[in-house]
């Protein structure tokens, strides 16, 4: 493969990463299908600081290092050609005004151009951290540090075994789960808004997944826009524990917004699903209190106009590519160093050139754009101090209130939304986090019109962080 005129210039953005990169126009990349059976390709490129992922992490890091110093020399290597936005994605499912696809869609270009930093446009197929180099399909890159940002995937597989290959593309085509940047998102709106009758199936995943309230605020924004397109259906939700993410003011929601139209199902756990007849079986399983570890099990068959299925969260296969320590449980996140110095930081825990930042961090703390955005900026003191010969610790900065405010629209007419603010703090070894949903203190209410502006604003907010 040939990596092309377009993708150069992409690369080089400013002069510091051009120059790293000047002279491979007419190497050939050999594309690696996986990190151990990874042939070295021709190298293109070796950059100080080199980012896997253009997500809310990656980017933020990447501007935020040429903030401190415009001298450093950072990369971006990301697989998308345009960056689009899972934050505020339900508030375009729902018909919030104003709001459309082309509102969560970004042009890397204009973050490129105005921060200074080289993006590359191609996927990472393996990283031999002891060369210190990244393989993509487009050749390989090197780095003296690299910077994990790559997000979550999905694990169709361990939460359906029996299921084939072709099952579970059909389901990702059929019923996606849209919790990634990219074109998942057009196919859920497109499913949405050319749905006629039926109710809409939204599946909540049991472990650490991206986002915890963002299935329930889809669930308040579809029910809006069935509401105000005067469609018959319901929202169900089938949520495989008893958890809801900011659980009080979703409820108080559903109860005086929605009339019933949101139903949540909870200890749902799929058994199948049959894609063609459009039909879900699940067995539910209701506790009698907190001692009764068994309980008594239903099986139910449904049927759906619209099916959201979120299944299980892994982090990015980038993690194990990069063969670094991750927790034992099947999310697998990064291992996160820790020291009398610097008790909680970004640098991973197995080497010290390797940092990680966003949903697959180790740390306790909400995977959140904001969190992410929060994050990418302390990794980014981190790093800088580093290559500046000076030693920064996150901790310095801890305890910090408001590190992570979430903001869900609950209702569309009037726009109403909810909040949850969590504070970050030193927690043994990680940071963690504590977090409180308010009340208005005037309407005795969770949801306020003043939120929905908030949401708004916030969003724009975050967007002029990112590309300038
Ligand atoms: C519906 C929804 C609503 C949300 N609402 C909010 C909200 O209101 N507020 C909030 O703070 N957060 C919200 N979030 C969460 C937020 O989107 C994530 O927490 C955030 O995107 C995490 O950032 P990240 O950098 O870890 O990953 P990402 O933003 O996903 O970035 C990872 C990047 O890595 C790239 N990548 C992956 N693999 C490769 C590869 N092999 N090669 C090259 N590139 C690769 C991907 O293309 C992607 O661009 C929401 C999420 C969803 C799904």
């Amino acid at each position: 493969m040939t990596i092309s005129r377009r993708d150069l210039l992409k690369f080089a953005g400013i002069s510091a990463a051009a120059a790293a990169v000047s002279g491979c126009a007419a190497t050939g990349g050999v594309a690696a299908p996986s990190a151990s059976a990874a042939p070295a390709g021709k190298m293109i490129g070796k950059h100080q600081v080199l980012i896997i992922g253009g997500g809310w992490g990656g980017l933020t890091v990447a501007k935020e290092l040429k903030k401190i110093d415009s001298n450093f020399d950072v990369a971006i290597i990301e697989k998308n050609d345009s960056f689009m936005s899972c934050p505020f994605s339900n508030a375009n499912l729902g018909g919030i005004k104003g709001v459309n696809l082309g509102t969560l869609t970004h042009d890397y270009a204009q973050a490129v151009e105005n921060f200074g930093y080289g993006m590359l446009h191609t996927t990472v197929t393996g990283i031999d951290r002891a060369a210190k180099v990244v393989h993509t399909s487009k050749g390989d890159v090197g780095y003296d540090i690299l910077v994990l940002a790559p997000g979550i995937c999905y694990d169709y597989k361990g939460q359906f075994p029996e299921w084939s290959d072709a099952k579970i593309a059909k389901a990702r085509r059929v019923a996606p789960a849209a919790l990634v940047p990219g074109g998942e998102h057009i196919a859920l709106d497109r499913l949405v808004k050319n749905l006629e009758e039926g109710d809409v199936v939204i599946t909540v995943p049991a472990g650490k997944y991206r986002c915890p309230p963002a299935p329930f605020e889809r669930a308040s924004m579809i029910a809006n826009y069935l509401k105000n397109e005067g469609l018959g259906g319901k929202v169900i939700i089938l949520n495989e524990t008893a958890e809801i993410a900011k659980g009080a003011a979703f409820k108080e929601a559903w109860k005086e917004v929605n009339n019933g139209n949101v139903e949540h199902r909870d200890n749902c756990k799929i058994s199948d699903v049959d894609f063609d007849k459009k039909e879900i079986t699940y067995v539910q399983t209701v506790f009698k209190d907190k001692e009764d570890t068994e309980g008594v099990k239903t099986t139910y068959t449904i049927k759906y106009g619209v099916f959201n299925l979120i299944p299980h969260n892994k982090s990015n296969p980038i993690i194990e590519m990069s063969g670094v320590a991750t927790t034992p449980d099947w999310f697998k996140k990064v291992k996160m160093a820790t020291s009398a110095e610097k008790p909680v930081s970004f640098q991973t825990a197995t080497d010290k050139d390797v940092y990680a930042v966003g949903d697959v961090v180790g740390h306790a703390i909400p995977p959140s754009g904001q969190s992410a955005i929060w994050s990418g900026k302390e990794c980014a003191k981190e790093i800088a101090h580093l290559l500046h010969g000076k030693s920064y610790s996150v901790a310095s900065t801890l305890p910090y209130k408001s590190a992570n405010v979430c903001y869900s629209f609950v209702n569309g007419n009037p726009e109403e939304a909810i909040m949850v603010n969590h504070e970050f703090m030193v927690s043994g070894p990680v940071i963690g986090s504590k977090g409180s949903v308010p009340k208005d203190e005037k309407s005795g209410k969770f949801r306020t019109s003043g939120l929905a502006k908030a949401t708004h604003d916030w969003y724009k907010g975050a967007m002029r962080d990112l590309f300038g």
